[in-house]
């Protein structure tokens, strides 16, 4: 992630559905809760703490998850409460740990981090595609008709996320994981797919809106933001939330070149000095792969800056080198402002302050540019 983003907040609404999934796996794992115990009076007696209308529980019990295994919330939590005592122990104990992650993250005093993500889990593929239902049949509704909140009177949804999530990201229009360009309806990533991470699909740490292009199967799609055998998920990789590269809106904090640079020669290749930020930023481009589309856009961008050079020079705004220099410095501050706002911004501050640094790679190109000016005007 090159941009730090925060939390929207309708988090609390997420973590009210955590809570609401953690009652429900707490009452069906004790020992004494068997199968066929489970209907609508029992989970009427489970969820009385949370007071909730008893329509909304008939619902909820018999909501399916039509893309999964079609079977009614009731039937998969009897399933569950069905399982073996020590299995019912695991997952409870799973979930529980897993949805700590943040705080992991958060805490660098507390040991490392590692999932117990339902794959390691020691049961049939079956019961695994039943206790993931479990759990996406909690979250597919924010895709629709939206979840109706204990004191909130309109239902939560994927609009209602959308909207927190600008209000707390103010600006930005763009997608985080890539600095590209995003639709600010559309994409929502879950950053630990919910495929392989069901206990966390309704996570707030785990929801962040990206563009097409990343959340595509060829790019990040369902994929594992972790190695087979990464043990912590802290080192490696950014966290949109938790460990992102930077919080560009912050311009306060702006990063030195040897925490963070962009090498333009020879390709387009994200640096730091910082041996953990580079693996970082390495997992990332193999994650996303956004450099080709960089790429793209740089050689679109690279003809707009030659034409800005031209009108300057048409203007009387660049005389001789030093004044292209500081033309270029300017840009870059201005730049420097559209960081974490605009598409593309990161890149493009870095070729312009490459440029006024007078590096070869950037700088003889658009000097060629200023020539080609010159040259043409004294030629009429
Ligand atoms: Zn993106």
């Amino acid at each position: 992630m090159l941009h730090k983003v925060n939390l929207p907040a309708c988090h609390i609404h997420l973590n009210w559905i955590l809570q609401l999934q953690g009652i429900l796996l707490n009452g069906l794992c004790k020992d004494t809760t068997t199968a066929h115990m489970v209907d609508e009076d029992w989970v009427r007696q489970e969820l009385v703490p949370l007071s909730l209308d008893q329509n909304w529980i008939k619902t909820l019990c018999s909501r399916k998850n039509y893309k999964g295994t079609k079977q009614s919330l009731l039937t998969l939590m009897a399933q569950i409460a069905g399982l073996p005592s020590t299995m019912k122990q695991e997952l409870q104990a799973a979930f529980e740990h897993d949805c700590r992650f943040s705080d992991d993250f958060e805490d660098k005093h507390r040991p490392v981090h590692q999932f117990r993500q339902l794959c390691f889990c020691p049961v049939s593929e079956t019961i695994k595609k039943e206790i993931t239902d479990f759990f996406l049949i909690f979250y597919e509704p924010l895709l629709g008709e939206g979840y109706a909140i204990p004191n909130l009177s309109y239902p939560f949804n994927r609009k209602h996320f959308h909207d927190d999530f600008l209000l707390a990201n103010p600006k930005m229009e763009i997608c985080p994981m890539c600095d590209g360009q995003r639709d600010l309806k559309a994409e929502l990533d879950h950053f630990y797919p919910k495929a392989h991470f069901p206990y966390l699909a309704c996570h707030p740490y785990n929801l962040t809106p990206i563009c097409p292009n990343c959340n595509s199967t060829a790019n990040k799609g369902p994929k594992i933001p972790l190695q087979l055998d990464e043990t912590n998920p802290r080192e490696d990789w950014f966290h949109p939330y938790l460990q992102p590269l930077m919080d560009w809106s912050d311009k306060s904090k702006f990063p030195s070149f040897l925490y963070f640079n962009i090498r333009f020669g020879g390709g387009l290749r994200l640096e730091s000095c910082d041996t953990r930020v580079q693996k970082r930023l390495d997992n990332l481009e193999e994650l996303v792969h956004f450099s080709e589309n960089w790429k793209r856009q740089l050689k679109i961008r690279i003809r707009a800056v030659g034409r800005d050079i031209d009108r300057a020079y048409n203007r009387g705004r660049i005389k001789d080198r030093q004044e292209l220099i500081e033309f270029l410095g300017d840009e870059a501050d201005k730049m420097q402002d559209d960081l974490g706002e605009s598409a593309y911004a990161i890149m493009m501050y870095y070729y312009y302050k490459a440029a006024a640094r007078e590096q070869p790679e950037v700088f003889d190109e658009l000097l060629k540019r200023f020539k080609t000016a010159q040259l043409s005007r004294t030629g009429t």
